[in-house]
């Protein structure tokens, strides 16, 4: 059976044979011996180590409650082949691999303790022909923006634009497009991976399509470092109405009951797209964010009886309209969480909520809370379970809920934060479950296989399996080899 045929499928127990040690268990004399040397003379000196000048912004993750984390050192690849060398020597030298693309994780999962982090900021490239985009390991979704800007043809990618496509499609992909166009990963039909036993495998619908199949949602940093992928762009029509509300706390409960009710309108899953929610820091705000592709008259329409305090409306290409919605990272710690919901949003979960945030206490000027929720079920519910490893196709929401903090506030205010998350976490979760995003990863979350992954948790294991069976590549919550 060839490497090819092992990968389709997904059988790969002979392989393991002849692989190094995984990495734990390096002995003194393996770490001691480790060739740095060599390994900078690979990457044409991009190898940093702690004191070099470049180390320290390489380093600082998007949440900063990870920002302590220190690994051995830094390498740069600014190729596939670079790429390729450096998880040679990586599994030759018996040390971690923690790739790192936008560093937007919100658990903090391309951080390394120890372990060799892999910038791939030096590959942001983005070529678009026709209909197909191509985008390098480290493109971010500004790159994307600026390069689809004027074509007319959109990637449904997320709100912020620091975050990175490899980070993003390899979770899942959701955003202020989603009904209308699916998830991210829904749009890939192609990607280069550098696996974890150092094999270059060019993954699609044929060819390592157990591979592939992983690579859409089964998360970053499990099976190798991708160093391209290719999406089928959608053309999109010339304007979208977007929209943009908002609500005073004592409005609250009402709001969020009549916006749930627009959502679930059967009739408007595919053109309405919506990502709704509160924010505290002191005094709490509503907030509904979206597009319609249709008339903005009809859209005003469909907003007016939701009585927003502020609204505004308008009509713009598309990639303006993504714009409108950018949010980012606030470079803050944080904590966070999410709930992919299967139904409804419902009343009683409203005033639980609305009640929960009203109760929130600001330990510090600096410390908020968000909840924000997705709207789901439109054109994501097209594929099903098992098509692809993003397996929430029958969600109504996903409910993304963070605590913030600032670096200079001392323990006691991000613990108040902390405590506080988890006990909105526990009241959501009783009604509304414990599926979770993927994408938004929570290192306390219980049963994180199932919770991220449902039924295809086994599936991606045997992936694992095959590609990276010495654990070269792997996080608190990183897939297991079967
Ligand atoms: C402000 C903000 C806004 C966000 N908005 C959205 C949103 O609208 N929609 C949404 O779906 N998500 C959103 N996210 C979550 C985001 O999609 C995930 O955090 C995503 O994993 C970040 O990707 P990254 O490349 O920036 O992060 P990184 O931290 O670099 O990587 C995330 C994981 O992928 C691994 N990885 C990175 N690059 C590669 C690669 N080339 N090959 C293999 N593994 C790799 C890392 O090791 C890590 O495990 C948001 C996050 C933030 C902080």
């Amino acid at each position: 059976m060839d490497r090819r045929t092992v990968l389709r499928a997904g059988a790969g127990a002979g392989l393991a044979a002849g692989l190094w040690a995984p990495a734990g268990r390096a002995t003194a004399a393996t770490r001691k011996d480790r060739d740095w040397a060599g390994l900078k003379q690979l990457l044409g000196g991009r190898l940093y180590v702690p004191g070099d000048s470049p180390f320290a912004a390489l380093n600082l993750p998007a949440n900063h409650l990870y920002s302590h984390r220190l690994p051995a050192a830094i390498a740069c690849p600014r190729t596939h082949e670079e790429v390729l060398a450096t998880v040679e020597w990586a599994g030759r030298n018996v040390i971690s691999v923690v790739p790192r693309s936008g560093g937007h994780s919100y658990a903090g999962y391309s951080t390394s303790d120890g372990g060799l982090l892999v910038h791939l900021g030096g590959m942001r490239d983005v070529t678009v022909k026709g209909t197909t985009l191509t985008v390098g390991a480290g493109a971010r979704h500004l790159d994307v923006y600026a390069a689809l800007k004027d074509t007319g043809l959109l990637l449904p990618g997320g709100r912020c634009p620091d975050v990175g496509v490899s980070g993003l499609v390899l979770g899942g992909g959701i955003g202020p497009a989603t009904r209308s166009h699916g998830l991210t990963c829904d749009s890939l039909t192609g990607t280069t991976v550098v696996t974890g036993d150092a094999y270059t495998a060019r993954c699609d619908e044929n060819s390592n399509s157990e591979l592939f199949w992983a690579c859409r949602g089964g998360a970053g940093g499990n099976f190798g470092i991708n160093t391209s992928f290719t999406f089928d762009l959608h053309p999109v029509r010339k304007a979208v109405a977007w929209f943009d509300l908002s609500w005073d706390g004592k409005d609250a409960a009402p709001a969020l009951k009549r916006l749930a009710e627009l959502i679930a309108d059967p009739r408007h899953r595919k053109d309405l797209t919506c990502q709704f929610g509160l924010r505290t820091s002191g005094e709490t705000r509503v907030y509904a964010q979206g597009l319609f592709f249709g008339s903005e008259r009809t859209l005003r329409q469909l907003v007016t009886p939701l009585r927003p305090r502020r609204s505004a409306t308008g009509t713009a290409g598309i990639w303006e309209c993504m714009r409108r919605f950018y949010e980012t990272a606030p470079g803050d710690p944080y904590v966070a969480g999410s709930i992919v919901a299967g139904q409804d949003l419902g009343a009683s979960v409203v005033e639980e909520l609305v009640d929960a945030l009203g109760r929130w206490k600001q330990a510090s000027p600096a410390s908020r809370a968000t909840v924000s929720f997705f709207a789901m079920g439109g054109a994501d519910t097209a594929l099903r379970a098992a098509d692809t490893a993003y397996v929430h196709r029958d969600a109504t929401f996903i409910v993304d809920l963070a605590a913030y903090w600032s670096d200079t506030d001392p323990t006691p205010v991000s613990e108040a934060g902390r405590q506080q998350l988890r006990a909105l976490y526990r009241g959501l979760s009783r009604t509304l479950g414990t599926d979770a995003y993927q994408n938004f990863p929570d290192p306390d979350l219980r049963n994180w296989q199932t919770a991220y992954y449902g039924r295809n948790y086994a599936r991606l294991q045997t992936v694992k399996k095959t590609v990276d069976p010495g654990r070269l590549f792997g996080y608190p919550q990183g897939i297991a080899p079967a």
